[in-house]
């Protein structure tokens, strides 16, 4: 593959100029992750700040800010209701918005059907709600492997699923990210939405996880 000419200003006439000198070797994957960065923006279908303004905006999540959601579907049924029609206009009420043009659908655990999220493609993930993705769910062994064995591999991440449950795996796409919103766990009545919300771990919200117990969180 060829080297990807653009007319910089970085010719000849900058060689010897020590603000001219690139002092970073770019990778192949970052080099060609900036060539497309540009012709996207030249073609005119992104903006020049657009990846900058949604990288920054899943750096300042985490998955607290998921937590927090769940924490409200499992205090308030109508809440709940509305975050399974339309997760965006749900999630707004809480004062999180997603970068234009992305949805979000949220997927309800129950005791007959668990769903786990994978994006087979990359590594497509809600992270204006959780944060950026964690590293396995970007490696090629969990893209691959949770489409063919989902139990085996969720056997890895501790979750054991009763044989009766069935494992539905979703593919997430650049236009449609998903959220577990898992079942609130047992013995959690009579708990504030505050306290709800520690039990909920990011893992729990992708599916590869349950929320934790509630005397591991009680001090
Ligand atoms: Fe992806």
């Amino acid at each position: 593959m060829s080297e990807h000419q653009h007319d910089h200003g970085a010719g000849e006439e900058s060689q010897g100029h020590p603000g001219g000198t690139p002092d970073i070797q770019l990778s192949y994957r970052a080099k060609r992750s900036l060539a497309m960065q540009e012709l996207l923006v030249e073609k005119g279908i992104i903006a020049p700040d657009d990846i900058q303004r949604s990288v920054e905006s899943a750096r300042a999540r985490s998955p607290s800010d998921g937590a927090r959601v769940v924490a409200r579907a499992w205090v308030d049924p109508a809440f709940k209701q509305r975050l399974l029609d339309n997760a965006l206009t749900a999630i707004a009420e809480l004062g999180y918005d997603f970068v234009a043009d992305t949805g979000l659908v949220a997927l309800e655990n129950t005791d007959e059907l668990h769903h786990v999220v994978v994006c087979t493609l990359c590594s497509c993930y809600p992270g204006a709600l959780l944060g950026p993705p964690p590293d396995w769910y970007k490696s090629l062994a969990y893209r691959s492997r949770v489409v063919i064995e989902p139990r085996a591999v969720l056997r890895e991440f501790g979750l054991e699923l009763e044989s009766d449950i069935g494992v539905r795996v979703i593919d997430s796409t650049a236009e449609i990210r998903y959220l577990v919103l898992p079942g609130r766990p047992a013995g959690t009545e009579g708990m504030a939405e505050e306290q709800l919300a520690e039990l909920v771990t990011r893992n729990s919200m992708i599916g590869v996880g349950l929320p934790l117990s509630p005397e591991l969180v009680t001090t």
